[in-house]
């Protein structure tokens, strides 16, 4: 390309560049807005949820642990270091206990601390509506 014709191109671009208002965001020393479809954070609804597995096993990147305990309590952990956001587990559960929030998990210097964990106690469980041996759920892929 001749250089005359590249000049051409880039000074009316700077200029305009030059007096666009600024898009990127002063995050995180200012305010940060996610848009409503934004899916980043895995939430647990545990009194909604059974205990059935179906979430950690359709969980593609294996970052859903799911124990029932005697009595019907139930102890989900979600492993962020692994979560690739993709929303398998909101899909396929069926009481719509597990979903995606238009969040983030910020960054942390331990990896301890990316494991969240939700418990239900025994008396509230409610753990016989889908068995353990259910079928997959059907899998999609991650952009749906
Ligand atoms: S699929 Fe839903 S009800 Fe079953 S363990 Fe996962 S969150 Fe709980
Ligand atoms: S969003 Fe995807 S990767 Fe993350 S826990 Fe759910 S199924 Fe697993």
């Amino acid at each position: 390309m001749p250089r005359h014709s590249s000049r051409a191109y880039l000074i009316p671009h700077l200029l305009r560049t030059l007096f666009r208002p600024r898009v990127t965001v002063h995050y995180p020393y200012g305010p940060l807005s996610l848009t409503p479809a934004y899916r980043g954070e895995v939430i647990c609804d545990i009194d909604a949820c059974t205990g059935c597995g179906l979430c950690a096993r359709d969980c593609p990147s294996r970052a859903l642990k799911v124990e029932r305990k005697p009595g019907g309590g139930v102890v989900m952990e979600h492993l962020y270091d692994r979560c690739s956001s993709c929303g398998q587990c909101e899909i396929g559960c069926r009481r719509g206990a597990i979903s995606l929030a238009p969040s983030f998990v910020r960054g942390v210097q331990s990896r301890d601390s990316l494991v969240h964990r939700w418990e239900k106690q025994a008396e509230n469980a409610d753990a016989t509506d889908v068995p353990a041996d259910a079928p997959r759920t059907r899998r999609v892929s991650p952009g749906r």
